[in-house]
Parts: structure tokens; sequence; C-alpha cells
């Protein structure tokens, strides 16, 4: 059987209409073998609008049912996910090139979300505020926002769409997603599931969801559209710099979930087994293509050398393959385009003096048309070049440091600020970490490596990954629109600040 041919009756099982699979002119490929899977039919700016249209109109139906009603529409694509969890894996698997655990792993993330928020639809509680005014009460409450436009990459390509939907729903905005351009029929599957969970639902109104496979003209359409109140979205911080703007010129609110340059810093009193394991599973997992991969590593001068060795060995054994042929555990790279740029990292590494080990094409024979390389462990003189940004693929910047006050300053000395980690054993080093003067990013562990995170976290980065906050915690938050509500029920009209004003 051809993957084009696996793929189609994944859709048909995962509940795709026909009319949907392989009929339009936008190509999909896979990364496994760079083959062509399927075909769909791209958004235009106009179909964008007409879905903003549709989404707004139910949206002033959905804001009305009570939120633990809408909680039951979360827990049924709960039901639903859980159903379709080994179909949905594999096409992630087969979309995206992860290995099956993480594909599998993925659509987990998504069921844990909706159980999340289902408990959080009956939790979004206010405040009740002491009043400075006698026979006068005041609250904060929360209500619902309006469309919320998300913005999806193709790495987490239906986790991430279920953080925004599941924590949008519950908190009675409608959605439309725009996926990434190289993940449509995931997003295409997400859908179908989503609208077998609405048919199961009746206060849910038609068009509560909308998915606009649309390209970046599209969702410019989204960014801009004064109907869509927040854009929650996740991608490269270049993206971010664009969209960001232009909502907020609107005075529309965004949550921008942007790249990171993750660090680890080793300790000399970390335990360099456990360390390893989380070094190598966060740099090459993946396919280092996490946004919390982790990028750089930080190693105190007298266990670097111990480490780095250790470090090499385990990626002279990691397995570079088709996961789904093989038990390979790195997969390939995205694209072409992504194996030129980790080729040019490592170059401008070279350049400045760097020892590189890895870092170079494999399978090309099996595979022409896709893209299989080796994880590259850099080791640099110093922490700079390209070590200070993010690029999208297995490399590993490694530098000494001799004192953690330095280490510090170079851990936050990069443009992002996501994920962070620190292997000791010494609790002053690992609070020293966790405070106020430690890691600037908006996730900080300590003996667990930069990427994996729960879903009952806040998640999000500081700097140019955005400062936005997503799925656990609070982040619902960003998802409402706050009042503050006064009542006075007494038979005076005291003003605060002691004001008065008789007349
Ligand atoms: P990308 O920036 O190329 O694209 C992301 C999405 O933004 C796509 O849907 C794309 O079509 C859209 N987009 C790009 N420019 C746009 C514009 N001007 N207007 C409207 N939409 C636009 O990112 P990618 O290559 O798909 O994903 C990898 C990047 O995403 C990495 O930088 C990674 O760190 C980041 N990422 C961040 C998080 C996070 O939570 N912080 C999670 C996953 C990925």
């Amino acid at each position: 059987m051809t993957m084009k041919t696996e793929v189609a009756e994944l859709l048909v099982r995962l509940g795709v209409p026909a009319s949907q699979i392989d009929t339009g002119t936008l190509k999909v490929t896979t990364p496994l073998t760079g083959e062509e899977i399927g075909s769909v039919k791209k958004a235009t700016v106009e179909d964008v609008n007409a879905q903003i249209e549709t989404a707004h109109a139910a949206f002033l139906q959905w804001r009305l049912v009570p939120a633990p009603r809408r909680g039951e529409l979360v827990r049924l694509l709960g039901e639903e996910l859980r159903k379709a969890k080994d179909d949905l894996g594999r096409l992630v698997s087969i979309e995206v090139g992860k290995i099956p655990s993480e594909g599998l792993g993925e659509v987990q993330e998504m069921i844990d979300i909706c159980d999340f928020a289902v408990g959080l639809s009956r939790q979004l509680y206010g405040l009740t505020i002491a009043s400075e005014r006698p026979g006068h009460k005041m609250t904060e409450v929360w209500h619902p926002l309006g469309v919320t436009g998300v913005i999806s990459a193709f790495n987490f390509p239906v986790a991430v769409w279920s953080w925004n939907t599941a924590l949008a729903l519950v908190c009675g905005n409608s959605v439309v997603w725009k996926p990434s351009e190289k993940t449509p029929l995931t997003a295409l599957a997400c859908t179908a599931i989503m609208d077998r969970a609405v048919e199961r639902f009746a206060d849910a109104p038609a068009g509560l969801h909308q998915l606009a496979l649309a390209d970046r003209v599209g969702g410019a359409a989204l960014v801009e559209s004064p109907r869509v109140p927040l854009i929650s979205a996740t991608g490269s911080t270049a993206m971010g710099r664009q969209v960001g703007p232009r909502v907020a010129e609107r005075f529309g609110r965004s949550i921008l979930e942007l790249g990171g340059n993750n660090a680890g810093i080793v300790s000399e009193q970390a335990d360099l087994d456990i360390t390893l394991r989380a070094v190598v599973f966060s740099a090459v997992g993946t396919t280092g293509q996490r946004c919390t991969s982790m990028r750089r590593l930080l190693a105190h001068d007298t266990v670097y050398d111990e480490f780095v060795a250790k470090v090499k060995k385990a990626y002279a054994t990691v397995t570079v393959g088709n996961p789904l042929a093989s038990n390979s555990l790195v997969g390939p790279l995205i694209d072409k385009f992504a194996y030129e740029q980790m080729q040019k990292a490592l170059a401008d590494a070279r350049a400045l003096g760097a020892t590189v080990t890895g870092g170079e094409r494999v399978l090309e024979d099996e595979y022409p048309d896709a893209y299989y390389v080796r994880p590259a462990l850099v080791e640099m003189p110093e922490q700079t070049g390209p070590m200070l940004e993010e690029t999208f693929a297995p490399i590993l910047y490694a530098v000494r440091y001799t004192n953690l006050a330095d280490a510090l300053d170079t851990h936050n000395a990069v443009g992002a600020g996501l994920s962070s980690a620190i292997f000791t054993l010494n609790m002053r080093e690992s609070e020293q970490f966790l405070g106020a003067a430690g890691s600037d990013c908006g996730i900080a562990n300590v003996n667990i490596g930069t990427s994996g995170a729960e879903i009952g976290g806040a998640f999000g980065g500081e700097k140019e990954t955005g400062g936005g906050r997503e799925s656990g915690s609070d982040s619902w938050k960003g998802y409402m629109r706050r009042a503050t509500n006064t009542i006075n029920y007494s038979t005076e009209l005291p003003l605060a600040q002691g004001v008065s004003f008789d007349f």
C-alpha cells in the first residue's frame, strides 16, 4: 500500500468527508519519504472573511450557554479524541515525521487538555472585592470574548489547536483555525473529530469551529479582522514580529507562542546519568523540532569533558531513520529548507572555531527526497554566532562555565526566553536558578530537560518568545474579558476617595 493510500484510508476512518480528500491544488508531502500524500483546497481571503462572520454569529449564541454546559462539548471532544487516538497519532507521524510514541503522545496531550478544560468549565472564578463605600459590593467577573483566531505551527500540528480550542470553547468563544500550510491533513482530521462532538451536542451552534486552510495571505485576513478580538499565534519569532504589531494596531489581543533557544546548565554537582538522558531526549527528540528543544548546553568546567564525551557516545548510538519503517528514535527534518538552515548554522559555527560532531545527512540514497540527519553536537569556544539564534534542527551547542553567576548571564543572553533547565543536586544552585535573578524563561526546570511540558502548567515564554501563556494554570484568562462590577444597594450615593459633589 502506498503512503497516499494509507493516508486516504486514515482520513476516511477519522471522518473526513471524501469531498475534502485529495481534491485541491495545495500539495501535501510526507517528510518521511518526500512523496505526495494528498492535496487540499486552499482557502481564499474571501473564504476566511466569510468564516469569521459565521464564527461571530455562532459566538453570539455560544456565549449565552452556561460554562459547565460548554464544558460538556469539550468532554465529548475528548471522548471522540480517545476513539481516534491511534489513527490521528499515525497521521501526525506521517504528516510531520514524528516517531509513533510522539505522534500518539501528541494526541494524548489533546485528551489531557480536554479533561482539564472540562473541569475548568466549572471554575471560571471571579472575585469579590471589599468596597470602601458602605452598602456597596464589588465583584470581578469573566465573560466570553469573541472569535478566537488560532494560527498554529507545523511541529505540533494538533496539540496546539486543542490547547487553544478546548480553552476557547469553555470560555464561550468560537474558533477560526489557520493551521500550518505543511500540515493541512491532520487539521482536516481534527475538524472532522470536532464536528462529530458538535453533532452530538444540541446546544452547540453551527459554525462554532471553522477550519481555514489558508496560506499567510489568508492568515493575514484573520490577523487584521476587527471581528477577531483574540489571535493566538504559534510559530517563529519572525511570524510574531509580523502578526503581533498588526493585532496591536487594531487594539486586538494576542497570545504569542514563538521560538525558543533553550539551555541546560550542567553543574559540577549534577547526577550525570539522569542529566544525560534528559539532555539527549531534549536535544534530539522530535529531531530538534520542538519549540522547547534543548539547543544550548552550559557545562561546568570540571564535568564538561566527561559529560560531553557521554553525549557524543549517546549521539553515536541514537538511531536515525524512517520511524514508521524501523525503530529509529530520530525521524526526518520537515523539509529541504530546514536541512539547509541546519547546514548553514553548522558552517557558521565552524567559521567561528567550533568543533562539530555529526550533523551530516544520512539515508540520502534510500530517501532522496527526505532529509534525515545525524544530530549535531557543536563545541563552541564561546556563546556567539548561530548559538544566539534558534535553528529548528537537532543542533546542541556546548560551552564551558566556571561559576554559576557567569553561567546565568550566558543563559539569559539570548533573544528567546521559553524553556530552561539546571541539572544539580545542590539546593542553593537550583534555588538560584529558579529565583528572581535566575533563568529569565517562562519555563524553568530542575533535573528535567527543557522539553516535554505537562498541560497543567501555563505554557509560554518571555522576550522574543512573545510573552503568551496557553494551556494550564490561569491561562484561560487570556481567552476572556474581565469586568469589574460595583453595585450600590444603599440609599445613599457615596463617591469613592471621599469626593463630594453636592448639587
Ligand atoms: P512559522 O512561523 O513558519 O509558521 C507558523 C504559522 O504562522 C503558520 O501557520 C504560518 O502560515 C503562519 N504565519 C506565518 N507568517 C504569518 C503572517 N504574516 N500572518 C499570518 N500567519 C502567518 O513556524 P513553523 O516553521 O510552522 O514552526 C516552527 C516555529 O514555531 C519555531 O520557531 C518554533 O519554536 C515555534 N513554535 C513555538 C511554540 C511555542 O509554544 N512557543 C510551539 C511550537 C512551535
